[in-house]
């Protein structure tokens, strides 16, 4: 905000400010009518089995398509945050990811959900509805959630994460490793699975110390009995590391970029013809 003086003129003002923030006013009139008119669209990233390469399960990933070109999620998820409009995104995420994933029967479906959305009374009411009404198991689904949630509200945060438990879903911690420690959140609030986030993937074929914190967290998740998942795999080296450091599930430009509803069904039909 520009300062004024005394006589009520302007100390300091910055037109470029200004710009900016018309910039993300239009910009989220633009994604309040993106998300009505269906122009974020999920995009799907393999999970697969450390041991079998075998693809298990796909994580949705929201992409946009604006007018102006493609902008990116670590753009327009804190913008939806910020504005009001994560709730109606989420939902739309949700419901069309798994309209997708019910031609992939066997496979497991994970979405990424806000804490915000996870701090909503109604979250859990809202995701078992569109569960019902698209007749889609909810053992298959599992929900993403990164460690801020557990500061913002925990106690609503659990109530949503304990009454989603109870239906079958399953919940993921994710980008474990970048940000907050959060152990004690592992077990308190009774995640099924842990992602070891990008951060601590990256160099660590080169870096010396890199592999004794990968096994310590590892062997931290093991000791819980939660399976681990490294993310951000993009070469056979960081896959053979993180295999035999005990992650059971791998992901990563290695083994499968995002790919679109249709570029997923067509690598399925090529890894089991049968199917
Ligand atoms: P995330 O859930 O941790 O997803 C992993 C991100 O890493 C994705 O970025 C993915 O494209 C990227 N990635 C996967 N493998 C590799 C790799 O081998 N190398 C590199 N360099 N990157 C890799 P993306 O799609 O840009 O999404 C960024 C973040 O935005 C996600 O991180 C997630 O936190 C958030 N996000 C995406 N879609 C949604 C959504 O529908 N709802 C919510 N709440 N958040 C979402
Ligand atoms: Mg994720
Ligand atoms: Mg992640
Ligand atoms: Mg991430």
């Amino acid at each position: 905000r520009a300062k004024e003086n005394g006589r009520g003129q302007a100390i300091g003002y910055d037109p470029e400010l200004d710009r900016e923030r018309v910039r993300i006013g239009e910009l989220e009139g633009e994604l309040r009518s993106a998300i009505k008119s269906g122009a974020i669209e999920p995009v799907f990233q393999p999970l697969v089995s450390a041991t079998t390469g075998a693809i298990t399960g796909l994580e949705a990933l929201a992409r946009w398509q604006s007018a102006a070109g493609r902008i990116s999620p670590e753009v327009f998820i804190p913008l939806a945050e910020k504005s009001g409009l994560i709730d109606a995104l989420g939902v739309h995420m949700l419901r069309v990811s798994i309209c997708h994933a019910r031609a992939w029967p066997g496979l497991t479906l994970s979405v990424n959900v806000s804490p915000i959305q996870l701090c909503n009374p109604d979250f859990g009411a809202q995701v078992i509805s569109v569960l019902k009404e698209s007749d889609f198991d909810a053992n298959r689904l599992t929900l993403e959630i990164t460690e801020g949630v557990l500061m913002t509200n925990p106690d609503q945060a659990r109530r949503s994460i304990d009454q989603l438990k109870r239906v079958g879903i399953k919940f993921a911690l994710d980008d474990f490793g970048c940000g907050y420690a959060s152990i004690g959140a592992l077990r308190q609030f009774g995640f099924d699975r842990m992602k070891i986030d990008r951060s601590l993937v990256s160099g660590v074929e080169d870096a010396a110390n890199g592999i004794e914190v990968l096994r310590a967290t590892i062997s931290l998740a093991t000791a819980l009995n939660i399976p681990v998942t490294a993310e951000g795999i993009e070469n056979a080296r960081q896959a053979a590391i993180l295999r035999d450091t005990g992650c059971d599930q791998l992901q990563g430009y290695l083994v499968g970029k995002p790919m679109s509803a249709q570029e997923i069904s067509e690598t399925l039909r090529l890894e089991d013809p049968a199917a």
